[in-house]
């Protein structure tokens, strides 16, 4: 059987914590999606566009990773995919509510998706999008934290 896997977040942008946990993904399925939410609510800094082209330029040498854009319901995607692991990264205590949360919801929503959660290595189960928009907007250097792309692209923007 060919293992299909998706991998959702709102990468805005990809950083080393993310890369990480695709990397260790990669070694448990055939194919894995990496499945660029909208999350208009959240307010991203990069489009989804400029999101889906930092993770394709990291990942463009493996053609068993894709990346999409959706805006619909993560099992829904999952079912139109074929896609039977759902991966999600655990980097604190304090994600573990709301992804406990989240599983149990998806698994009420469809349960023939099975969730891996792995975790990055020590140094990079720190770095979040979050943090690193705030270091690179004050002039800080992010480069332990993510891709000289990303790197540029954040300069870019906060120029
Ligand atoms: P962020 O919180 O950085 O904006 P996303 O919403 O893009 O991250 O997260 C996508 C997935 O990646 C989630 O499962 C999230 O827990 C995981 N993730 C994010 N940062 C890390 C990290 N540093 N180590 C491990 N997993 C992570």
């Amino acid at each position: 059987m060919r293992r299909i896997g998706i991998y959702p977040g709102s990468f805005d942008p990809i950083h080393k914590g993310h890369i990480d946990i695709i990397n260790r993904a990669t070694k448990l399925v055939d194919k894995l999606f990496i499945a660029v939410a909208d999350s208009p609510h959240k307010n991203p800094l990069f489009n989804l566009d400029e999101r889906k082209e930092m993770i394709e330029n990291e990942f463009s040498k493996n053609s068993g990773i894709e990346v999409i854009a959706f805006n619909n319901l993560l099992v829904d995607l999952a079912d139109s995919l074929n896609a039977q692991i759902l991966i999600r990264g655990l980097r604190a205590v304090s994600d573990f509510e709301y992804e406990f949360q989240m599983l149990g919801m998806n698994r009420q929503l469809n349960s023939k998706i099975e969730t891996v959660f792995l975790m990055a290595d020590a140094q990079r189960q720190s770095i979040s999008s979050n943090f690193i928009k705030d270091i690179a907007r004050l002039g800080g250097d992010i480069s332990n934290f993510t891709n000289d792309f990303v790197s540029a692209k954040l300069k870019e923007k906060f120029k």
